[in-house]
C-alpha cells in the first residue's frame, strides 16, 4: 500500500522507535502515546481491519502482543495494560492498516472507561441478543 504510513515504517522508509520485530511483525511507540510505552503491533502484511485480516496473521499478531505486553510491563514497570484495536473511522480507526496499542496503565493516569447504561429491560437485551445471533 503505497500511501500507508505503516507500510512505510516497516520498509524502512519512515523512522519509528522499534522495540521489536520478526517475521511476520513489527511494534513499535506510537508517536502520541497516551502514556510512556504505548506501543503499537503491527503485521507486516497490509490488511485494514479485524474482519478482513487472516486468521493466521492474526495468529502472529496475538503471539507478538502477548510477547510485547510483557515486555512493556517488565519495562515499563507497570501493573497492568489495555489492549485496544479500533475497527472503522466512527471507532477513532486513524490508520487502516490493523494494528493493536498495548497501553501501560497507571493507577493515577485518570484514564476512565466507557461508563455503561444497563438494557432497558430483559426483552430488550434479548432482541439485541437476537439480532447479533442471526447475523453470525
Ligand atoms: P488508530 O486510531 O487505532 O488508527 O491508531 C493510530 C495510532 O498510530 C495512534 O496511536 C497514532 O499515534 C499512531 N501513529 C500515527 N502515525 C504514526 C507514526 N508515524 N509513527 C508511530 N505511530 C504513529
Ligand atoms: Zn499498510
Amino acid at each position: 500500500m503505497d500511501d500507508c504510513i505503516f507500510c512505510k515504517i516497516i520498509k524502512k522508509e519512515l523512522p519509528a522507535d522499534i522495540v521489536h520485530e520478526d517475521e511476520h511483525t513489527i511494534s513499535f511507540l506510537s508517536i502520541n502515546p497516551d502514556n510512556d510505552g504505548h506501543t503499537l503491533v503491527v503485521p507486516k502484511e497490509h490488511h485494514v481491519d479485524l474482519i478482513t485480516t487472516p486468521v493466521s496473521v492474526l495468529t502472529q499478531l496475538m503471539e507478538t502482543c502477548q510477547k510485547v505486553a510483557k515486555g512493556v510491563m517488565k519495562g515499563m514497570e507497570v501493573e497492568g495494560y489495555n489492549l485496544i484495536q479500533n475497527n472503522g473511522a466512527v471507532a477513532g480507526q486513524v490508520i487502516f492498516h490493523i494494528h493493536f496499542h498495548i497501553i501501560p496503565r497507571l493507577s493515577d493516569d485518570g484514564f476512565k472507561h466507557w461508563k455503561g447504561i444497563p438494557y432497558r429491560d430483559a426483552a430488550h437485551s434479548k432482541e439485541v441478543a437476537e439480532k447479533i445471533q442471526r447475523s453470525i
